[in-house]
């Protein structure tokens, strides 16, 4: 083995069992010169043993800003910590690849950084599985759309023909009630296709946020007004001028606003309060709902999770439209967290700086829910 033999032990078994390690293993001094890498790391990146030796591992990395690298010395140098992080290298031969990154500082007895030790994963074909994955979903629920919406038209139009008795009537409902389930379904999967594939667009123009929430509410206000639960609206005026993506408020509030409906018992209430505070902007929706069991908590935002709790009250949802609004609402700079006591109700915060949503370039908008 090359290099600074004093950081690593002399058992010929460790050193066996790291050198046949399929992930890349790079060990490296204190300033981050290269004193022994792993016989992946020389596959993974394609540099021999001895053009690494006494380099720093930016011979196949500086592929990501400043910002990054300062980060990940900060955090291993001065904090002492491991940094874990999914980045893009380049090998030898120029090619891009996608990794994990984990890289920790090696201590000595007085806790002094003596080197640091880092293992890649290379990932780029799992990624590029997951895009194809990704592209399949995207096509598929396009080509979907089309057929769905003749389906729409001609169910309203025998609706509305006459005569029809009251068992056609029924029918002509459930296909109707089907259709919607089916569109919303597959509004869903394309955006999640759009989110992941990373081609949707995030397009801040002045807006009135209040007048965005209170249409939005508006249109929901038959699936309110079948629950009876009353909608409060508390509006900061000086959100009235907000840089932001109208269809993708849309999307957020009529997420938020359905799950508070749907999880929330007749005669509820929900509240829904837009305020300018502290540099920001606060959007909330409050209920007196079902609320949110303690061990489903960590999962809301993801993809396909519905709680035990909801799954009898609501047979229609899939799961998705949070895992939507948290990748817009970071797509735009913003943060969402929730509190919430089951049997209580919960409160969904959306937070973004007062100065605006951020802009995303892409090739394609969202849809909201429900519509083709
Ligand atoms: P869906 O509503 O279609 O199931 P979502 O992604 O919108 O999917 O929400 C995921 C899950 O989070 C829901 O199934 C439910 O368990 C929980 N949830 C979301 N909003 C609320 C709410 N206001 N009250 C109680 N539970 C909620």
């Amino acid at each position: 083995m090359n290099g600074n033999s004093t950081l690593l032990s002399d058992s010929h078994a460790y050193q066996m069992a790291i050198e046949s390690s399929s992930d890349h293993i790079v060990i490296t001094d204190v300033d981050g010169k290269i004193v022994y890498a792993n016989k992946a790391a020389q596959n993974i990146t394609g540099y021999s043993l001895d053009e690494m030796i006494s380099k720093t591992p930016r011979l196949w990395g500086g592929l990501m800003d400043d910002a990054f690298y300062k980060r990940l010395w900060d955090t291993l140098k001065n904090k002492r910590q491991p940094f874990n992080v999914e980045l893009k290298n380049k090998r030898k031969n120029g090619e891009i690849y996608n990794a994990i990154l984990r890289a920790a500082p090696i201590l000595d007895e007085k806790q002094e950084v003596v080197g640091f030790i880092a293992t890649e994963e290379d990932i780029t074909e799992r990624i590029r599985v997951d895009q194809a994955k990704s592209e399949f979903v995207s096509l598929a629920s396009h080509q979907l759309r089309t057929p769905l919406t003749v389906i729409r038209w001609y169910a309203e139009m025998l609706g509305a023909s006459n005569p029809l008795t009251d068992e056609q009537k029924g029918y002509i409902n459930q296909i109707q009630e089907a259709n919607k389930r089916v569109i919303s379904l597959v509004s869903a999967l394309l955006n999640v296709s759009r989110i992941e594939l990373g081609t949707f667009f995030v397009q801040p123009v002045p807006i009135n946020l209040p007048l965005i929430a209170e249409q939005v509410t508006k249109e929901l206000a038959p699936l309110f007004e079948q629950k009876a639960i009353t909608v409060t609206n508390m509006f900061d005026s000086a959100t009235n001028n907000f840089l932001g993506d109208e269809n993708l408020l849309r999307i957020i509030f009529h997420n938020l606003l359905t799950n508070a409906c749907k999880y929330t018992p007749a005669r509820g209430k929900v509240t829904v309060t837009i305020e300018k505070k502290d540099q920001n902007v606060h959007i909330r929706v409050s209920d007196t709902g079902v609320g949110i069991p303690d061990d489903a908590k960590p999962y809301i935002f993801t993809k396909l999770f519905r709680a035990d709790n909801v799954k009898e009250i609501d047979e229609t949802g899939n799961g998705l439209g949070l895992y939507i609004v948290k990748s817009v609402v970071e797509a735009g700079g913003g943060t969402i967290v929730f509190e919430s006591a089951e049997g209580k109700g919960s409160t969904f915060s959306v937070t973004f700086p007062a100065t605006g949503m951020s802009k995303k370039e892409g090739t394609r908008s969202l849809i909201k829910g429900g519509t083709v």
